[in-house]
């Protein structure tokens, strides 16, 4: 198994195994992981690595630029990605936050 990622949102490694939810938990802001496809350790761990957080603290991702559909970011291992659900045109970057700002910089309006 990899080794389990920081906290996407504050960066702390003081992330624990939550049982009750089956999902991983950050104990320094509380962002908890997204629920696992299958309710085991394993899986839980992928889905906390994959930063598909299903959290309200997130910040906002504007509409996507071409489609108008709602945006999602994603953390791969070498790098993030924001992508929009409806369309799936995507955006890489190093860090989240620089996937954000770019994503979020990105002209809207100009049409398909
Ligand atoms: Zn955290
Ligand atoms: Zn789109």
């Amino acid at each position: 198994m990899s080794e389990l990622k920081p906290c996407p949102f504050c960066g702390g490694d003081n992330v624990l195994f939550a049982s009750h939810v089956v999902a991983f938990r950050c104990q320094d802001c509380g962002a908890i992981g997204p629920k696992p496809r299958m309710f085991n350790y394993a899986s839980a761990h992928y889905q906390w690595n994959c930063r598909a957080h299903e959290k309200p603290a997130e910040p906002e991702l504007k509409p996507c630029p071409k489609c108008g559909g709602s945006a999602e970011l994603c953390r791969g291992m070498t790098d993030s990605h924001v992508r929009c659900k409806a369309c799936g045109i995507y955006l890489f970057a190093r860090t989240d936050k620089d996937c954000r700002g770019y994503w979020n910089a990105l002209p809207r309006g100009a049409g398909a």
